[in-house]
């Protein structure tokens, strides 16, 4: 059952309270931390809420149910996609969304700055690395960071704002800290060896945000805390 405007707007600010909590703890600015709503598997209703509420950007897991979705939704959203993409849809990708999470080969940055220059629109991007050495996961090993880097930035069409992680799933708390930490030192390091800020880092869901905020994210992907549990 699709939730009300109202229950969405309880839900919305427990998070945005968690958020700051966790920024108060780290003694960070909480106006650091976007909150990105994943409204991956809802209707229409879960990003029209979104940018009812105030928030800039949702997060979607497949282009398909993107596009579905976007001409239903008249509130100016940024959409960025946050799911396993593949190379041979880069370009329906970066014409439908403003930015691209899930950039983990070489092969895939190369057709989205093709596909940049063909729309003539540049295309946002962000690097996932599988930080937590997770089989289950997509995202290149940290040893290959450097690599994927330097052929991002050589791609004239892409901005590389930064880097991207998931947490293996994992009821140890210290798995997703020591996750989240191997992103900020990655990160930290490659932005003094290629001389690029590479400010976003986008790290932290439902369950671990305020373990990410702790360790330096920029943006929490937040679904189930907003939206309720996915019936799919
Ligand atoms: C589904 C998903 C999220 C949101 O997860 P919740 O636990 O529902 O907050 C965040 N990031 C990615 C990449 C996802 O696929």
């Amino acid at each position: 059952m699709t939730p009300t405007y109202e229950d969405f707007v309880s839900n919305a600010d427990a998070v945005c309270a968690e958020i700051a909590t966790a920024c108060r703890l780290a003694r960070r600015d909480p106006g650091e931390v976007e909150l990105l709503a994943v409204t991956k598997n809802h209707e229409a209703w879960a990003p029209t809420y979104a940018a009812r509420y105030g928030l800039a950007g949702v997060g979607e897991n497949r282009v398909q149910e993107a596009i579905d979705k976007q001409p239903q939704v008249t509130a100016k959203l940024r959409w960025e996609l946050i799911g396993h993409l593949q190379s041979n849809k880069a370009k329906i990708a970066a014409t439908h969304f403003d930015r691209v999470q899930s950039v983990d080969s070489t092969k895939l940055l190369t057709r989205l700055d093709r596909a940049a220059a063909e729309i003539e629109r540049p295309l946002a991007v962000l690097l996932q690395i599988n930080a937590g050495h997770d089989p289950a996961k997509f995202g290149v090993d940290l040893a290959d960071a450097p690599a994927l880097l330097g052929h991002a930035l050589g791609c004239v069409h892409l901005r590389v704002d930064g880097l991207m992680t998931i947490a293996p799933l994992s009821d140890d708390p210290a798995v997703a800290k020591r996750t989240f930490a191997n992103l900020r030192e990655l990160r930290d390091q490659l932005a003094a060896e290629f001389s690029t800020p590479l400010t976003e880092l986008s790290m932290g869901m439902s369950g671990d945000l305020a373990l990410a905020i702790a360790a330096g994210s920029t943006q929490v992907r937040v679904g189930t805390a907003l939206f309720g549990k996915r019936e799919i």
